[in-house]
């Protein structure tokens, strides 16, 4: 029996290879998890193909922690700047995953891939 209160297997942990990032941490990191854009194939391809860590077959449960996105790729918020609400954190239709860490150099060093 998993302890109550610790997710049990609702956890939603990042699907980018080597992040590491779960729900649990979230108020830690302040990571948000985003689904992947199922909708166009061609995209979610590229999310895929980025995370380096999946197959195409289960990204519908995959996610994607916004370690990965830039400032960039999220849209304004207007409404919430305006009444100074907590902002909500969404991502433009075309936006992906872009910042990484390179394994290669044996340690996590961030990199950014156009
Ligand atoms: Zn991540």
């Amino acid at each position: 029996m998993p302890k109550a209160g610790c997710g049990g297997s609702n956890r939603i942990a990042c699907s980018v290879r080597g992040c590491g990032n779960t729900s649990r941490q979230r108020d830690k990191c302040r990571s948000f998890f985003h689904t992947f854009p199922v909708k166009d194939k061609e995209l979610c391809a590229e999310w895929v193909r980025r995370c380096r860590n999946l197959t195409i077959g289960n990204m519908h449960n995959a996610r994607v922690c916004s370690d990965h996105f830039t400032p960039e790729d999220y849209l304004r918020d207007l409404k919430h700047e305006l009444l100074n609400l907590p902002l909500r954190k969404k991502l433009k239709p075309d936006a992906v995953p872009s910042i990484f860490f390179n394994f290669d150099e044996g340690n996590k060093l961030y990199i950014k891939i156009v």
